[in-house]
């Protein structure tokens, strides 16, 4: 492949500098954010939410570090949306209270943007333009061209950004599907065209499936599987499971209940809301003739019936994960039931999943998932993919993004595979900054933390260490031990009070808390005896004594919070 640029570097001589901050998303799936700055103005390229996993206990999301584009509100011209994935645009809402710009993506895009903007009560902050494919739109100083792209998702774009130090080229979530269910298959020719006429610069390139070798399968072999599939269900009652965005795949499961007789309904407020927007956009078919709603269904029989669901990934409350633990007012499950769940576990799901289809097969229910059948291939592509989108491309400079960092490495080593040269391959993490020069380009480390803002209701902040908190509480319980203290007659108050949550079950835990009350009147009063002490003295002797015995006796170490009050301060 070639890598160095087809227009010579002169192009670019005395240009202005351009900086390319990536704010999240590079050392994680998820959080997708970057901006990109040049002649005093800055581009949003995506701004998604993470959702939180078993190491951030009682965290709503997970956000990218707003506070870089916060500090630079009055620059900000517009954010690409590339495509309406949550760790694309989750994070619109919360950027949007603080700063206002428009937001460009393709209609479906901005149908699911739109919604969740609404829920965040700023869309009156905001633009929504949209793009079609080929088009270009001029955002601040930036001519930015869209591209189909084939994904999970309808309507993804990537976007060739025209800056004053040459084009950079974002693949957006990519797989090269050539059978694409809705014929809108990847715009690889116009992007060998730019490479060829004008040269890419930089390119950023999905690593989610770099480890992976060959080539992901078309979202159109999922269709024949789930034709089979639907034949076999004779007289029984399916029930789909997939990603309420991921409509090709609603299509298809719909396009297979149709051809054995079956009417669709929908169940859960994010797939029939996307359904609806999917239809009325006209990316969705459904014959008005075959679509119910799901308080309808009961009147007919189990097998005229496919209803498409949310809760593939067992989400709490989702409408599967509902209806498995058998607490949906809409579906009861039985054996008359066929549950087919058409989407893998995410990494970190599985546990979950699992235990909700051992819950439907406890209930009766077949049970069919992808480890079982192909029913399922991922939105993207493997090393094949990613190789033929270089080829395209042929870029001057490569940073691989959306990614861990094994994902984000085994992308850098396919590019010097590919016959990139190692000091043209840059590996950036969140917080770094390519600055985009006539010479060269070059990285900057940490121009900013890259920090998780974790979201607590209306507090979002870094973790200033209440996650480790929570895990100790969540794993070992709390003791409080509560004191009040005569400072003028240098005694006790009142007896020592010691309650526990989270530590023993009470039969266990009452003589012990009599046992700590006595320690503690013995270990306080002894300190008072020996004349004046702070009341940080006390709350020391408090946690040891405490401490040390709910250590020695049970074998745990539950936090140990010291209430310390003093009469005659
Ligand atoms: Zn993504
Ligand atoms: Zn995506």
């Amino acid at each position: 492949m070639c890598w160095q640029a087809r227009a010579s570097d002169t192009t670019w001589a005395l240009a202005d500098n351009v900086k390319v901050t990536f704010l999240g998303g590079l050392g994680d799936i998820g959080r997708n954010c970057a901006t990109i700055e040049a002649q005093g103005s800055l581009l949003l390229l995506d701004c998604g939410q993470m959702f939180p996993d078993e190491f951030h206990p009682g965290v709503e999301s997970i956000l990218p570090d707003l506070s870089y584009i916060k500090e630079r509100a009055d620059r900000v011209v517009g954010c690409i949306a590339t495509h309406g994935h949550e760790d694309h645009i989750g994070a619109l809402g919360y950027l949007l209270r603080d700063v206002s710009f428009p937001v460009y993506g393709s209609r479906f895009t901005l149908g699911l943007a739109e919604r969740k903007v609404k829920e965040f009560g700023v869309l009156h902050r905001t633009r929504l333009i949209a793009v079609a494919d080929g088009e270009h739109h001029r955002i601040g100083p930036f001519d930015c061209e869209f591209i189909p792209v084939t994904h999970s998702v309808p309507g993804g774009v990537i976007t060739a950004i025209s800056t004053p130090q040459g084009k950079i080229l974002h693949s957006c979530d990519f797989k090269l599907d050539l059978f694409p269910v809705d014929g809108r298959r990847t715009g690889l020719a116009r992007i060998g065209a730019i490479s060829s006429e004008a040269g890419i610069r930089l390119f950023l390139a999905d690593s989610t499936n770099a480890e992976m070798p060959g080539s992901s399968r078309s979202e159109s072999d999922i269709g024949g599987a789930l034709d089979r599939l639907f034949a076999a269900q004779n007289g029984r009652r399916i029930i789909t499971a997939c990603f309420a965005s991921h409509l090709h795949r609603v299509q298809q499961i719909v396009t297979a209940a149709l051809a054995c007789g079956r009417k669709v309904v929908t169940l859960g407020l994010s797939m029939k809301n996307n359904v609806a927007l999917g239809r009325q956009l006209g990316l969705l078919k459904i014959p008005e003739s075959s679509f119910m709603q799901i308080e309808e269904c009961d009147t007919l029989d189990p097998g005229e019936v496919c209803v498409i669901s949310t809760g593939s990934q067992a989400e709490p409350r989702s409408s599967l994960a509902t209806a498995a633990a058998g607490g949906s007012r809409w579906i009861r499950i039985d054996e008359n039931d066929t549950v087919v769940l058409s989407s893998n576990p995410i990494p970190g799901n599985e546990v979950r999943v699992s235990r909700m289809i051992n819950d439907l097969l406890n209930l009766g229910a077949r049970v069919i998932h992808p480890g079982e059948i192909d029913i399922h291939t991922s939105g993207h592509g493997r090393q094949n993919e990613l190789a033929t989108l270089h080829h395209a491309a042929a870029p001057e400079w490569f940073v691989p993004v959306h990614g861990e960092l094994r994902h984000l490495r085994a992308h850098a080593a396919l590019a010097k595979r590919l016959g990139m040269p190692e000091s043209r391959v840059l590996l950036a993490r969140d917080g770094d900054q390519i600055v985009m020069e006539d010479a060269s380009l070059r990285l900057r480390p940490s121009v900013t933390t890259g920090d998780h803002l974790l979201v607590h209701g209306p507090f979002i902040a870094a973790d200033g260490g209440v996650l480790n908190e929570r895990a100790i509480i969540g794993e070992q319980g709390v003791v409080v031990a509560s004191v009040a203290v005569d400072l003028e007659g240098l005694c006790l108050a009142a007896d020592p009070l010691v309650v526990s949550r989270g530590w023993l079950d009470q039969p266990q835990a009452d003589d012990l808390m009599t046992e700590i009350a006595e320690d503690l009147t013995e270990a306080i009063s002894a300190k008072l005896a020996m004349g004046f002490v702070e009341l940080a003295e006390l709350r020391q002797v408090v946690r040891k004594t405490v401490g040390s015995l709910v250590n020695s006796r049970s074998g745990r170490r539950p936090a140990i919070l010291p209430l310390v009050t003093a009469l005659h301060e």
